[in-house]
C-alpha cells in the first residue's frame, strides 16, 4: 500500500512548489544510495519521496492525486516509474546539479548514456468517444534505433573504444581557482567511451537512430476529459544504446457535442417541450450518453426547470466513483409558424386566459 505522498514528504496539502523542492531535497539527501550503500529501506525511502516529489510538483497529476489518490493516478496511466536511481537522477537533474558532492558514478545531467526524450501527442476525441472509450490509431513521428546498427552507432566488427582523455572513467579534474573540482569529461560526454569515425555506423553516422513514423494504437478509457493525458511506456524518444527510451504523453481535447455539455462527469441537455404537454403533463422522450429515455413531464411543470437522471452521466475514469448525473432542462418550445387551426385555436384560447397582465397600469402598484 502506497503511502500519502504528503505524509512522504513532510508537507501540509497545501504546500507550495518551493516548500515540497525543499522537503524532498532534504529527504534526498538523507536517503541518497551513495550515502546509504546497500540499504534497501533507504532505497525505498529514496525512491518514494521522488514518486511523491514528481507527483506534486506536477499540477495535473497533483489534482489528480489530490482527489482521486493513488488509484487516480494509475487510472490516468501514470505509473511510478522509477526502476533505480540513475532514473531519478536524469529526471530531476535540477535538483541533483550538486552530484558531485557524492562523488559517486551516479547522477549528474551527462554522465553515462541518457534516456530518451518524452514526446506529447494531442488527440482529439468526439464528446461520446470520451464517454464510452475508444480505440484510436495515432501515427506518431520519432527517432527509433538504427536497423542496420541497432542502435549502437557502430559498423559491423567495430567496438567503440575506451576515451583516452578520461582513461574510461567518464570524469576529469579541472582546476578552479584553487579548489579541483570533478566535471564530466567533454571528449566523451561522460560516457567513458568515444567511436572513431572510422568505425561509424554509414547509415546513421554513428547516432545510432533514424526518423521513423510509428503507428500506435492508444486506448482512451471511458470519462477521460479535455486535458487529461495518458502515458505509453517507451514510446517517446530512442535513447543513447543501453538507455531506456522516453515515454509517449498522450494529451486528450475532447470535441464539442451539438447537444451535450459536460461539466466532470456531469451531463447536461436543454429539450424543448410543447406548451400543452408543460400544462398537462405527458411523456418526452429524452437524449442520454446512452440513447434515448422517456422521461415524465408532471401536470404544471414550469419552463426552464431541470430534471436529474441519477448516475446516467459519465463514468469516471477507472470506475473511481459513481457515474455522473443526467440533467436534463425543459423549456417551452415556441413554434415559429402555425397553421390556421393552430392559430385560431391559440386565439381562442388568449381569449379565455385571465389576461390582467397585459392591462394597462398592471406594473405600477409595484412602484408604490
Ligand atoms: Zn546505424
Ligand atoms: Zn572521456
Amino acid at each position: 500500500m502506497a503511502r500519502d505522498y504528503y505524509e512522504v514528504l513532510g508537507v501540509g496539502r497545501d504546500a507550495d512548489a518551493p516548500t515540497i523542492k525543499k522537503a524532498y531535497r532534504k529527504l534526498a539527501l538523507k536517503y541518497h544510495p551513495d550515502r546509504n550503500p546497500d540499504d534497501a529501506e533507504a532505497e525505498e525511502r529514496f525512491k518514494e519521496a521522488s514518486e511523491a516529489y514528481e507527483v506534486l510538483t506536477n499540477d495535473e497529476k497533483r489534482q489528480i492525486y489530490d482527489r482521486y489518490g493513488h488509484d487516480g493516478l494509475k487510472g490516468q496511466g501514470y505509473e511510478p516509474n522509477f526502476t533505480d536511481a540513475s532514473d531519478i537522477f536524469s529526471a530531476f537533474a535540477d535538483i541533483f546539479g550538486f552530484g558531485d558532492v557524492f562523488g559517486g558514478r551516479r547522477g549528474g545531467r551527462s554522465r553515462g548514456p541518457r534516456r530518451g526524450a518524452d514526446l506529447e501527442y494531442p488527440l482529439r476525441v468526439d464528446f461520446l468517444e470520451a464517454a464510452h472509450g475508444c480505440q484510436k490509431e495515432i501515427e506518431v513521428a520519432r527517432h527509433a534505433h538504427c536497423d542496420i546498427c541497432e542502435g549502437s552507432g557502430l559498423k559491423a566488427g567495430a567496438e567503440r573504444r575506451t576515451c583516452s582523455t578520461c582513461g574510461g572513467h567518464g570524469q576529469v579534474m579541472q582546476q578552479q581557482g584553487f579548489l579541483q573540482i570533478r566535471i564530466s569529461c567533454p571528449a566523451c560526454g561522460g560516457t567513458g567511451q568515444v567511436v572513431e569515425p572510422t568505425d561509424r555506423c554509414e547509415t546513421c553516422n554513428g547516432t545510432g537512430r533514424k526518423r521513423s513514423t510509428e503507428k500506435l494504437t492508444v486506448t482512451v478509457p471511458a470519462g477521460v476529459d479535455t486535458g487529461m493525458q495518458l502515458r505509453l511506456v517507451g514510446k517517446g524518444e530512442v535513447g543513447d544504446p543501453g538507455a531506456p527510451p522516453g515515454n509517449l504523453f498522450v494529451t486528450i481535447q475532447v470535441r464539442q457535442h451539438e447537444v451535450f455539455r459536460r461539466d466532470g462527469a456531469h451531463t447536461y441537455v436543454s429539450i424543448p417541450v410543447p406548451y400543452p404537454v408543460m400544462v398537462l403533463g405527458g411523456e418526452i422522450s429524452v437524449p442520454t450518453i446512452d440513447g434515448e429515455e422517456s422521461l415524465n413531464i408532471p401536470r404544471g411543470t414550469d419552463s426552464g426547470k431541470v430534471f436529474t437522471m441519477a448516475r446516467r452521466g459519465i463514468q469516471r475514469v477507472n470506475g473511481r466513483g459513481p457515474r455522473g448525473d443526467h440533467h436534463i432542462q425543459v423549456v417551452v418550445s415556441v413554434p415559429k409558424k402555425v397553421s390556421d387551426e393552430e392559430e385560431e385555436l391559440l386565439r381562442r384560447l388568449a381569449e379565455l386566459q385571465d389576461t390582467t397582465t397585459q392591462e394597462k397600469g398592471f406594473w405600477r402598484k409595484l412602484f408604490g
